[in-house]
């Protein structure tokens, strides 16, 4: 089946159920609704000329319009490139460039920037998401009221590629993920065999769906369960915490940022957040010790899954049914029809049981390629498994515990440390509010780590260097400390490490 087919087909049987609402103003959507626009979107964009195979860009923050911009889209047979509204006009010209996109859908919020970038990149139509027509382009709006039958394309769902993701470009430059309708349609079901999200739930939708995490684990999932989506346009402590009360929210998705941010919230203890039964954590590591500081003030459990995007994203997951049963911490086990092997970076060999090494992944949901890098996707895909460039390490009970990013261990004197390991013992410290931890090059080890962190009360960077020498071996010591107001992250929710080293 295509992406089309299973989302809305599903969505057609939900009718009169709200399936999104607009966490800020409160407009709402349903099923029948969403169905109904999108299929009027797609016989819009047929008749402005997109065929099967062509790419249309969707730049927007989350909004119940982008599901129906989306969908549109793919049942018109086309590629959504989903594209993060925040970036500069050089970087959004570069990726509508690249994906070589014909249409752009814009969040009428960025709708001089969409203009530009359009006329940069030669991107011959524009529309607008949100109504009027403003800057000289017209609204989507327009194209849905004419209405008329959705085009019914011809697709292989094997081949033909439903969406091309940018990865989050946290270790290099983002790269242009091929994602088949078959990965998209395989992710969605192995999600839902883990979390079995249903009509009763209802989804907070803060982290953006132009990346692949929003994308199917928050928006599509939800849909997909026949759930309520909330969506917010950007997290914000107070906004956030009240959308989840007043809405009832029952999942929440959470990136490590905003564990951060709300483990230190005073709003929580105001709010009646009994509603909440799974709190997900991914993109990055998680930090432990704040984890559970939140989970008692949140009064629910936070588990994690993982994933990348070249893996449409997801590829383990605490399963709803082990969600107590896990410790803090651990990615859990693999989704269904996923396997997975440790090996010894750079070489085909396994490691030895209960060794961490590097996670290779082979399943359904691997992308089909990188877009335009054959070089690239013959070097991250062989015989079927994508190379994640994580380290991981699996235990006596079969669940996976993700150590750090190959590319940012750290290298002292030929032992591994790993940041995350040391950002995590640091966010213990009580005047440290965030960490983040680089290798730099160091005379005696090669290289060293160096902490940059962010403080509140007086603390100096012997005190700093002390607290953690006391509590990891010798090698892992952090050298050098270095104050700043805050740590780069990307919109996703990733230490931008490269921004730190660059500044230093
Ligand atoms: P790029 O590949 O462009 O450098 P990126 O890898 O950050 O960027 P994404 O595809 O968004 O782009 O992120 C996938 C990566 O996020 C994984 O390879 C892993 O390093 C990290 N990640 C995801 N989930 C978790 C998790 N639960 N714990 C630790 N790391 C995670
Ligand atoms: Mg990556």
């Amino acid at each position: 089946v295509t992406l089309t087919e299973l989302v809305l087909g599903t969505a057609r049987e939900s009718g009169d159920k709200i399936a999104l609402v607009d966490g800020t103003t409160g407009d709402s959507l349903t099923y029948a609704e969403l169905v109904e626009a999108a299929e009027a979107g797609a016989a819009g964009l047929h008749r402005a000329g997109v065929r099967p195979g062509d790419v249309v860009a969707l730049m927007s923050h989350n909004q119940p319009a982008y599901a129906i911009a989306l969908h549109a889209v793919i049942a018109a047979g086309a590629t959504v490139t989903p594209i993060n509204p925040v970036l500069t006009h050089r970087e959004v010209t570069g990726q509508l460039t690249a994906a070589g996109a014909k249409v752009l859908i814009a969040a009428n919020t960025v709708a001089d920037k969409a203009v530009e970038v359009a006329a940069a990149a030669g991107v011959t139509r524009v529309f607008l998401l949100g109504g009027d027509d403003v800057s000289g382009a017209p609204s989507f709006e327009t194209l849905l009221a004419e209405g008329g039958p959705a085009p019914d394309p011809d697709l292989d769902p094997a081949t033909a590629v439903a969406v091309l993701p940018f990865s989050s470009g946290t270790t290099g430059t983002s790269k242009g993920v091929r994602l088949t309708h078959r990965n998209l349609v395989a992710n969605l079901l192995q999600t839902r065999a883990g979390w079995p999200i249903g009509p009763d739930d209802v989804q907070a939708a803060v982290l953006p769906f132009f990346h692949i995490y929003g994308f199917t684990i928050i928006l599509n999932s939800g849909l997909l369960g026949g759930a309520t989506v909330v969506t917010l346009p950007r997290f914000e402590v107070g906004g956030y915490l009240a959308a989840l009360a007043r809405y009832r929210v029952t999942r929440a998705y959470f990136a490590p940022p905003m564990l951060l941010a709300l483990a230190r919230a005073p709003e929580i203890d105001e709010l009646d957040l009994s509603s909440l039964r799974y709190v997900l954590c991914g993109a990055a590591p998680m930090d432990v010790e704040v984890t559970e500081r939140l989970e008692k003030r949140l009064g629910c459990l936070i588990r994690q899954g993982y994933g990348m995007t070249e893996a449409s994203p997801g590829t383990h997951q605490v399963f709803d049914a082990e969600f107590p049963a896990t410790p803090t911490g651990s990615v859990g086990r693999l989704s269904p029809n996923t396997e997975a092997r440790l090996v010894r970076p750079g070489t085909d060999t396994d490691v030895p049981p209960g060794e961490p090494g590097e996670l290779l992944i082979r399943g359904p949901q691997v992308m089909a390629g990188y877009l335009g890098n054959p070089r690239a996707t013959a070097e991250t895909i062989t015989d079927g498994w994508l190379h994640t460039g994580d380290m991981v390490r699996v235990d006596d009970d079969g669940l996976f515990w993700v150590v750090d990013r190959i590319k940012e261990l750290i290298k002292y004197k030929g032992y591994q440390v790993a940041p995350a390991e040391l950002e995590s013992v640091l966010l213990t410290h009580p005047a440290v509010t965030d960490a983040a931890v680089v290798g730099v090059p160091h005379a005696e080890g090669g290289e060293a780590p160096r902490a940059y962190v962010v403080t509140t009360g007086p603390v100096d960077e012997g005190e700093l260097m002390m607290f953690v020498a006391e509590r990891v071996a010798p090698y892992k010591k952090v050298r050098e400390v270095r104050f700043v107001d805050e740590i780069p992250k990307s919109p996703t929710g990733k230490i931008l490490r490269r921004v730190l080293r660059d500044g230093a």
